[in-house]
């Protein structure tokens, strides 16, 4: 069985080495959590479902009014992480994900909303407050009175979150803050700051720390709502603090360790957005297939053409897909998985970039009137653009995917190496050995031991399940290529990484989707379950067209060229070869 604190699918993965186990069976939720999501579904339905042309109207508008933030407020929709102790619904990360998912399918400013509140805003105190802190602060979290907000970002400070200014500098038993935090979502009425501060050097990771700050606090201010390209309705705003006391309890974790207090959080928060991002597609579907069905061209619905079906194809296969890996995560970290954040960061990337290709094709298949805003499409388009740049910019996080995967091969090479003198002396040429070594030594849990067969799959899918195992061999030999071309440079060569990456996240899609496929096998037989295998044949057909593609362009590609290109560019700032 694979060791809950230590396993990481992925970064096995990467090793050669399939651990079944952790993702099969695929993740369901225990029958009172399913009744009581059920429930919840039903009632956003009454609540959300009648308001389509207000949340038209406040996107123009820009604004949330506050009699509907009190109603989702007396739904409890501030509460849904909280534990039941403490006055919260108590979902676990799968629930939570779903619950986004049906709010999600309504509007994504409410989403977003709820979404910065419980999976970034007060996650930190799930995560690492001690038990007065909750007590202090998670009631009136839960009732809505207070609402949550989650301050990293600063204007010179983005992904290099490190390069934070704000300081916090001890005086006693409390901490003064001065800094200003950029475009903080829920700013404008949050009452619960989670805010990071530079409690050492600029630029150290670990002199960072986590503080608790409460509005009534004096020196805290807000800044004026921006104005938007989407999430039009949600409240974004700066956060200033100037000459803040915070008393030193509400140091949350450890003074020093704010950075993985940051990053924990963001890592166990990724399934709020992938969730909002499978609800929007599912409302997608549902538009799209009934104007494909409604709009007549050449004397036949559009639907009729095989371009039409093509789009729609496709978005079926993206959301089914997307909603695999997104409840996959869920499932690892309520299984008590510890080693997730690449996984998570996976879910992240694919749903998010699911999503903006099925907005696309959506606003696509409604033509001129996909343009108006008298339809949702255009709004749709607008509000999941930033899907792609916060919480992690998809480029970060494929960075960070294939680096973590990259980390661990090179770790065990330096492992292999002092336990075989002799064969890396070398190190960089010993790649080609340590990926041999993995393959030899991978001890695939499905009990086959090296015939690599993942097991009790239904013959159905063995095709596809024989295309993973061959691709997981492109994986290790990806690896070993590129860490053979770059070596420890490999930081700095982004292309290469980025392929890497792609291929990482098409295997966890892939697999995600076959344990999902397999469960629907399993509970309703294969006739039943036949569309989904159909959508695992194309995923698979895809993915490994891109795996092959990013194999082959390790060695032969034009990097170097479209280098040169925006080296040129940046120097003379502007395009060269005008026409006049
Ligand atoms: C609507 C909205 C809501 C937000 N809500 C919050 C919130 O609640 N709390 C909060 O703290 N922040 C929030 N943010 C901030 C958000 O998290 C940041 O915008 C995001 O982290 C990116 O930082 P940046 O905008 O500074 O971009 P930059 O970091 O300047 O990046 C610019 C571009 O360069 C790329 N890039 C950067 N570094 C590298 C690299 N090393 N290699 C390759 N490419 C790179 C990025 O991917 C991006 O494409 C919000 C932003 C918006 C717009």
């Amino acid at each position: 069985m694979a060791d809950k604190l230590t396993s990481s699918f992925m970064r096995s993965l990467c090793m050669g080495q399939i651990e079944q186990d952790v993702l099969f069976p695929f993740p369901t939720l225990p029958a009172d959590q399913q009744a009581l999501l059920h429930e919840i579904a039903a009632a956003l339905e009454d609540l959300l479902g009648p308001r389509a042309e207000d949340f038209r109207q406040w996107d123009v508008d820009g604004d949330l009014p506050a009699d509907f933030l009190q109603e989702l407020k007396d739904f409890g929709l501030f509460g849904l992480i909280i534990p039941e102790e403490h006055g919260g619904m108590g979902l676990g990360n799968m629930a939570y994900s779903r619950t986004l998912q049906e709010v999600g399918r309504y509007d994504a400013s409410v989403a977003v909303t709820i979404g910065a509140h419980s999976s970034i805003g007060m996650r930190g105190l799930l995560l690492f407050g001690s038990d007065e802190q909750k007590s202090r602060y998670m009631p009136q979290l839960a009732s809505g009175e207070m609402i949550a907000a989650f301050c990293l970002t600063e204007p010179g400070a983005g992904s290099d979150a490190a390069a934070i200014k704000t300081t916090a500098v001890r005086e006693g038993d409390q901490w003064v803050l001065n800094g200003n935090k950029l475009w903080i979502t829920n700013g404008g009425f949050a009452d619960f700051f989670t805010v990071f501060a530079r409690t050492g050097a600029e630029g150290e990771h670990g002199k960072m720390t986590a503080f608790i700050v409460t509005r009534d606090m004096e020196g805290v201010s807000t800044g004026p709502h921006e104005d938007k390209m989407g999430l039009r309705a949600s409240s974004t705003t700066s956060v200033l603090f100037d000459d803040v006391r915070v008393p030193a309890d509400n140091v949350l974790g450890e003074v020093g360790l704010g950075f993985k207090v940051a990053m924990q959080i963001l890592n166990s928060g990724r399934t709020g957005l992938g969730g909002g991002s499978v609800g929007a597609m599912k409302r997608l579907i549902k538009e799209s297939t009934q104007q494909a069905n409604e709009r007549k061209t050449f004397g036949q619905p559009i639907s009729s053409y095989g371009l039409i079906k093509e789009k729609v194809g496709q978005m079926i296969v993206d959301c089914y897909t997307s909603e695999a890996v997104v409840t996959m995560v869920g499932g690892l970290v309520d299984g008590g998985y510890r080693e997730y954040a690449v996984e998570a960061a996976i879910s992240k990337v694919y749903a998010t970039e699911c999503l903006t290709r099925t907005a696309d094709e959506a606003l696509q298949i409604a033509g001129g009137n996909g343009f108006m805003r008298e339809y949702p499409y255009e709004r749709i388009v607008r509000d999941c653009r930033i899907n792609r740049i916060f919480e992690g910019t998809n480029e970060i996080l494929r960075l960070f995917i294939a680096l973590t995967a990259m980390n661990d091969v090179a770790s065990q090479l330096t492992e292999l190496s002092s336990s075989m003198k002799g064969v890396f002396s070398e190190p960089i040429k010993g790649f080609g050995v340590l990926s041999d070594y993995a393959r030899k030594h991978a001890k695939l849990r499905t009990g086959r031991g090296d015939s690599g067969k993942l097991q009790n799959l239904d013959e159905s899918i063995q095709p596809q399940a024989d295309a993973f195992e061959l691709e997981t061999r492109y994986l290790a030999r990806a690896a070993d290529r590129i860490l053979r071309k770059h070596g420890k440079n490999i930081i700095g060569k982004q292309f290469a990484t980025k392929r890497l990456a792609d291929i990482m996240i098409d295997l966890f899609v892939m697999a995600c989707t076959m344990s999902r496929v397999q469960a629907s096998i399993d509970a309703n037989g294969v006739q039943k379950a036949s569309q989904e295998i159909e959508i695992l044949r194309v995923f698979t057909r895809e993915a490994r067209v891109r795996i092959k593609r990013n194999f082959r362009r390790i060695d032969n590609n034009e990097d170097e060229l479209l280098k040169a290109l925006a080296i040129d560019a940046f120097e003379v700032e502007r395009y060269r070869w005008d026409t006049i």
